[in-house]
């Protein structure tokens, strides 16, 4: 085991890597801990990487493929010395300083890395549907997310998945590009506040699939449709859609950290306000895996960068010495 480090982030979507850009610019010689390729839908580099083109990222006047950008966050961060390691954290010990950390399996005695302070940026997943087509058509067509493609859609036929407040509005803002928008919701009842009902049921580009769930996905390079079942029947139909905006919720990845660092009922960790700091002294999180309003790339990488000054600030003030953690927790 080295010695400790000043920082070590958790996470290499846009927050983690701007958090990296920064305290590695600050000499500081972050270690990033970038994760580990699972499945298509979860792999370093985070959302970003799961979409093509990336159209409302400032400074791109046109446009820039997700997983482009997501390489240029990464070299930029290599340059200012910044080390990356391609694994993934499987425990955590924040009760101690230095902090301890474990990548890979099995848990050993011994932790794989040591840190001073540590910033969180493992950000969030949405939900999908798991099947088995969403591998191959995520970011063609299928999408999580309407502020990023809604764009792409203009003039289109296409649907969302969802009964929620998130299904009806991505539903409402796809409305102001395509042609028709269909709601399909497995059951025959919105889950989503009546105000939200309300507008959806004016709006006249939005139809609604009752007890229905999609089953299969057609397309190969792009997508062309759904094939969706009706509950009650059971009896297949094909939807011609080219957009498919799934939103039947989002999952922070915070299980490593339950009931060490605070999070609210939905699991997203929980910062001071205006700040980054979490209720651990010198433990700071920073993205999606905190933020359950915004979630956009740029909103990601600001807040990444709030963690980074957070975190020299803190380091700063903590001198040579180690901290005394008897003082925590902090309150707010
Ligand atoms: P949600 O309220 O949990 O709704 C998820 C929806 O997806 C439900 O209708 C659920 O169906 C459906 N669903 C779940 N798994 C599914 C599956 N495997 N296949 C098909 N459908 C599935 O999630 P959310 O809409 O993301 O909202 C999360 C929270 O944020 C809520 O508290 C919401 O009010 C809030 N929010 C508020 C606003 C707003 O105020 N403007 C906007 C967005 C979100 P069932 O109904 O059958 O369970």
């Amino acid at each position: 085991m080295s010695e400790p480090r000043n920082v070590v982030i958790i996470g290499s979507g846009p927050a983690g890597l701007t958090s990296a850009i920064y305290t590695a610019r600050a000499n500081l010689v972050p270690l990033v801990i970038e994760g580990e390729p699972s499945s298509t839908t979860d792999q370093p580099g985070g959302q970003l990487m799961l979409t093509t083109d990336v159209e409302n990222y400032p400074g791109f006047a046109d446009g820039v493929l997700g997983p482009e950008l997501m390489a240029s966050f990464r070299s930029q961060a290599a340059r200012f010395g910044a080390e990356l390691v391609t694994s993934k954290v499987t425990a955590v010990d924040f009760s101690t300083q230095p902090f301890r950390l474990w990548a890979g399996e099995p848990v050993t005695d011994e932790p794989t890395h040591l840190a001073r302070s540590v910033i969180v940026a493992t950000g969030a997943r949405s939900l999908m549907l798991n099947l088995p087509a969403e591998q191959r058509l995520i970011g063609r067509g299928l999408s999580t997310c309407a502020t990023c493609d809604g764009f792409f859609h203009q003039g289109s036929h296409i649907a969302v998945v969802g009964g929620g407040d998130s299904a009806l509005e991505e539903a409402l803002f796809l409305t102001r590009f395509a042609d028709t928008v269909t709601v399909i919701h497995r059951r025959d009842e919105l889950r989503a506040s009546k105000i939200m009902q309300e507008r959806a049921f004016k709006n006249e580009k939005i139809e609604f699939r009752w007890n229905t769930q999609v089953v299969d996905l057609l397309g190969e390079t792009s997508l062309e449709g759904a094939v969706v079942r009706d509950v009650a029947t059971g009896e297949t139909s094909e939807l011609p859609v080219t957009g498919l905006f799934v939103a039947i919720g989002h999952r922070p990845n915070t299980d490593l950290f339950r009931g060490i660092l605070d999070m609210d009922d939905a699991g997203y960790l929980r910062t001071r306000p205006g700040g980054t700091a979490t209720n651990i002294e010198g433990v700071f999180a920073a993205g999606d895996v905190q933020d359950h309003t915004y979630r956009q790339a740029v909103t990601a990488a600001g807040s990444g960068c709030m963690a980074a000054i957070d975190a020299e600030r803190w380091l700063e003030a903590q001198g040579d010495a180690p901290p005394d953690l008897s003082l925590t927790p902090t309150e707010w």
